[in-house]
This record gives C-alpha cells, sequence and structure tokens, in this order.
C-alpha cells in the first residue's frame, strides 16, 4: 500500500503515535512523472521531490526519509539519469519528512544547500506545532547532513541549461523556506507553504507565519507564467488558478480569524461560532491532519502573535 502524505502527516500530528523513524518504509513506492523537459517530480511517503535531470548530473528538491534514499537513486535511474550520484540538493525547509534523505546524498557527494535559517534549525531540531494542538518533536541532524552552502536572499544554480533560483521566503511555513523557480520549465517547487491536503500545517514554533505564507504564495503568482506548473509539497502538481483559489481560502480565513480577535472574541468562541465553517467542507476532510479547530487555533496564535509584535492602531 501506497503511504499517502495525509498518513505521515498524521503520525507526525498524533500524540503518542509511532514515530516517523519507525515507520515501516519497506513497501513504499517511489513514483517518477515528468513535469517539463529535464524535470521530474518523485513521491514516496513524504513531501514532494522536484528533479532536474539532464547530461550536467541530477538535482532534488528536498530528499524524503533517508530509508527512501536508494528507491529515490532507482526512480531517477529509470529515467535515464546519469550514472553517478546526486550533485545538489535544495532544502525548502527543515522538517523530517523533506530533510530525511541529507545524510544518505550528501555521504553519496551530494552538495546541500538551504537558506541559512533552515540550516539553524537543522543544527538545533525542536518542536514543530502550532502553539496548540500540533506539537512533534524533531531531532537535531548530525554534521554530516546539514547544508554546506547557505543562503539569505537567494541563490542561482546553473544546471541542465536551467538557471534554477531558490528564494527564501521568511517566516511563512517555517522560518527558513526556499521555493525554488524552474523558469526554463515554467515550473516552481513550493514546499509545504503550498499543500493539496485541506488547510495546511503551519509549523508557528518553527518561525512560521500565515502572514508570510500569504505574502510568499503572493510573491509566486506575481512571477510565474500563467501556464506554469506549481508543485505543492504535498498532492498533486497544480496550476496558478488553484494556487490563487488556495491563496484567497488563506486571506479569507485569516481577515475572518483577524476580524473576531478585533471584536474581543475568544478562541474557544471562535470555534463555538464555527467561524471557519465555510471552509471545512472542501479543507477539512475527515481524518484531516489540521481540522478546522487546529486551524482556528493556528490562525488566532499567528494572528495574535503578529498583533502583539507589531502593535496595535491607536495603542
Ligand atoms: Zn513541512
Amino acid at each position: 500500500m501506497r503511504l499517502h502524505c495525509a498518513v505521515a502527516c498524521i503520525l507526525l500530528a498524533a500524540a503518542g503515535a509511532a514515530r516517523a523513524q519507525e515507520q515501516d518504509f519497506s513497501k513504499v513506492e517511489v513514483k517518477i512523472a515528468p513535469i517539463a523537459e529535464h524535470l521530474y517530480l518523485l513521491q514516496g511517503a513524504g513531501g514532494n521531490i522536484t528533479a532536474s535531470v539532464g547530461a550536467d548530473g541530477v538535482l532534488l528538491v528536498d530528499d524524503e526519509y533517508a530509508a527512501l534514499a536508494d528507491k529515490i537513486r532507482m526512480a531517477l535511474k529509470s529515467v535515464g539519469a546519469p550514472d553517478r550520484p546526486v550533485r545538489f540538493v535544495i532544502g525548502t525547509h527543515y522538517h523530517y519528512d523533506h530533510t530525511g534523505g541529507n545524510l544518505p546524498f550528501a555521504q553519496a557527494g551530494a552538495v546541500l544547500i538551504a537558506p541559512e535559517e533552515q540550516r539553524a534549525r537543522l543544527v538545533i531540531g525542536g518542536t514543530i506545532g502550532n502553539n496548540a494542538s500540533i506539537a512533534k518533536e524533531m531531532k537535531a541532524l548530525e554534521p554530516a547532513a546539514l547544508p554546506v552552502i547557505t543562503f539569505d536572499h537567494e541563490l542561482t544554480v546553473h544546471l541542465n541549461g536551467e538557471d534554477i533560483r531558490a528564494v527564501h521566503y521568511p517566516h511563512a511555513h517555517t522560518a527558513g523556506d526556499a521555493i525554488v523557480y524552474f523558469p526554463g520549465a515554467k515550473t516552481v517547487a513550493m514546499g509545504d507553504i503550498f499543500v493539496r491536503y485541506g488547510f495546511p500545517f503551519i509549523d508557528l514554533h518553527g518561525g512560521g507565519s500565515v502572514q508570510g505564507m500569504i505574502e510568499a504564495c503572493a510573491a509566486v503568482l506575481k512571477q510565474v507564467p500563467a501556464d506554469a506548473h506549481i508543485i505543492p509539497g504535498h498532492g498533486e502538481p497544480a496550476g496558478v488558478a488553484d494556487l490563487r483559489t488556495y491563496v484567497k481560502m488563506l486571506q479569507d480565513t485569516s481577515a475572518a480569524v483577524a476580524q473576531a480577535l478585533k471584536a474581543g472574541n475568544t478562541l474557544s468562541q471562535m470555534k463555538q461560532q464555527h467561524l471557519l465553517g465555510a471552509w471545512s467542507a472542501q479543507y477539512s476532510p475527515p481524518q484531516a491532519f489540521v481540522d478546522t479547530d487546529a486551524f482556528t487555533d493556528t490562525l488566532y496564535n499567528s494572528l495574535s502573535a503578529h498583533a502583539a509584535r507589531h502593535g496595535r492602531p491607536g495603542r
């Protein structure tokens, strides 16, 4: 049975559930599908992997889990990747379902690249959570699994005829997110800033914020052509219209919570009033990783923190 991302996500969320490290990866299949020339999507048990494959070698965006490294290599080989180790891995964010393969790929010679803030978090590990209903501990990575090249704003890798641009968007899904643009292939790999499993998880404890998520999505929409391929952190490839719908949901749900906050409503009142009920059917499927209450917690905490940091007019 293919382990769906939602299952991995539930593992991440549920207190006392089997640790991700103890997941059985033996039956996981790593699928590979073309997105554009020289560009592929790999899907196994963790976050999506986008791969540039060509005569210059292979660059990965994210690397899932260590236990899947050989299956990832076999999938790359099946589409004609050169018989050489992966050369570069760009990390979209520190979460273990996206960076778990760092160690085996680095040990085989890959150069790991990430925003400086992402590396800083990988060094210490810590709680992944929304400061309420979702919390999961992540171990610090060992030195050999850490990025060796870091950047503050952006960095370009010139490979396989493409200018692969990694851009740091601060305080979005985490503090150290990178979105990776493949302009020649009209493709953008967004990591977990854009997901398709329902309401998104925002790692507030790891420096994320809903405002940063919205800003990052808006920046992508400004830059990509109308027929761009939008690769989410989890789920199937999407188009510009899907990303627009998702951003509108983030904006509208945030506005609803912000308004309720301004009116002096408490978090439990917002839940009792089903403040986000209009979005539940579409974004909170049964056994959702982030259900409507968890997303209300997330927005409440994110927007309260924002108000505390920036002050309020008249105060
Ligand atoms: Zn994540």
